[in-house]
């Protein structure tokens, strides 16, 4: 590893070219700053890099861990972290408040046998999750709510100093709930079985290019250019046959299917970076999918589909070098900025690129100059 490489070079991670195939005009937004930027996490983002945090130490090829169930390690993370926030005691109110919620629910499944169990309004016990007026008398005789707000009030006012300039600014739980991204990383990991038990752990967040104070490592350039490829590897691992697996943690919802997974185009390009820096293919590439149960899908790695998924990262590198953002329109087919069915998940620009459209849809605020960090 040299020392901090001040060079400034051309640098591109998957993700970030992933962003301008998706808009490009909100590739410009963020890389370039014209605007001040809206808070742009989520309680997903959130629990997501909680969830890998604790996944890396799990499977950490140094230490035991793999031995430990990852509700231990996730709970001594959470203790960790609210520590050094100054709010531990929260950790313990989280911890009664997910019993009692977990309890809760249990009371509501038709398997539950004690006396308290909750029912229906005709007195039966229903084989799906319902919220019922036994389950609201018992939800508010709990409190869940009034605790889950008592916590995120005192979370919300916590003051970080920012990594680069030290300045005290708001935590992250001034923008989402402690509560939800707590909740969120228990659902991923209370269950987690080891998914990649019959592998042995060789190198985790491997760094391409640059590892994460910048310093030039592992570097991989774009055919034929001077650009580098930057990016983590979540985890090469080797099977009792020297097989090299390439793999990726992933919270999304939808579990994939080998098939997707030997598409993945991320773990296409990772597998060409790994040969550039070792002269190996993977064997194996896989997802490991952190839904319940989790599972780890694998499918054969195949070299043919490497020119494709480079051809389509240089179209990408080719139009932020041209200069081409294009605003996509909220009512093409597929656009980034508005699905009728997923209002949640609106573009944070919607009302600064399409307001007339974001006032007819009734999602008009004015984010960027409001809520920035
Ligand atoms: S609102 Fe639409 S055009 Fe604007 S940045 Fe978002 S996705 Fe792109």
């Amino acid at each position: 590893v040299n020392a901090v490489d001040t060079e400034n070079a051309e640098q591109y991670s998957f993700s970030r070219l992933e962003k301008y195939a998706k808009c490009s005009y909100k590739y410009w937004l963020h890389y370039f700053k014209p605007v001040p930027r809206p808070f742009t996490g989520s309680v997903a983002t959130e629990a997501g890099t909680v969830v890998h945090t604790v996944l890396d130490r799990f499977a950490d090829p140094n230490g035991y861990n793999r031995t430990i169930p990852t509700v231990e390690l996730l709970n001594h993370y959470w203790y960790e972290r609210l520590k050094a926030e100054g709010i531990e005691s929260a950790f313990y109110d989280l911890l009664a408040l997910a019993h009692d919620y977990n309890n809760l629910l249990l009371r509501a499944t038709f398997e539950y046998t004690g006396p308290d169990r909750i029912r229906d309004s005709n007195g039966k016990v229903s084989k799906q999750f319902r919220k019922t007026p036994d389950w609201n008398a018992a939800y508010s005789q709990l409190a869940i709510d009034a605790r889950s707000r008592a916590i995120n009030d005192v979370a919300a006012r916590v003051m970080l100093p920012n990594e680069k300039t030290g300045v005290l600014e708001p935590a992250v739980w001034a923008h989402v709930q402690l509560t939800e991204v707590f909740a969120k990383s228990y659902r991923h990991l209370q269950n987690y079985r080891d998914t990649m038990g019959w592998l042995t752990m060789y190198v985790l967040e491997m760094p391409i290019s640059r590892d994460k104070k910048q310093n030039r490592v592992n570097t991989v350039y774009y055919p034929g250019t001077n650009i580098e490829f930057t990016g983590f590897i979540d985890v090469i691992a080797l099977d009792q046959s020297g097989a090299i697996y390439v793999i990726d943690h992933k919270t999304n919802k939808d579990k994939p299917d080998s098939n997707k997974v030997a598409h993945w185009e991320q773990l296409i390009i990772y597998g060409w970076a790994m040969h550039q820096i070792w002269g190996v293919y993977p064997k194996y590439m896989g997802i490991n999918w952190l839904g319940d149960p989790a599972q780890l899908v694998v499918a054969e790695f195949d070299p043919a589909l490497i020119p494709g998924a480079l051809q389509r990262a240089m179209g990408r590198i080719r139009g932020v070098q041209h200069n081409l953002f294009i605003q996509h329109n909220p009512t093409d087919y597929n656009n980034a900025c508005y699905n009728k069915y997923s209002e949640d998940n609106a573009c944070e620009y919607l009302s600064l690129c399409h307001p007339r459209f974001a006032k007819a849809v009734g999602l008009y605020v004015p984010t960027w100059e409001v809520s920035t960090v």
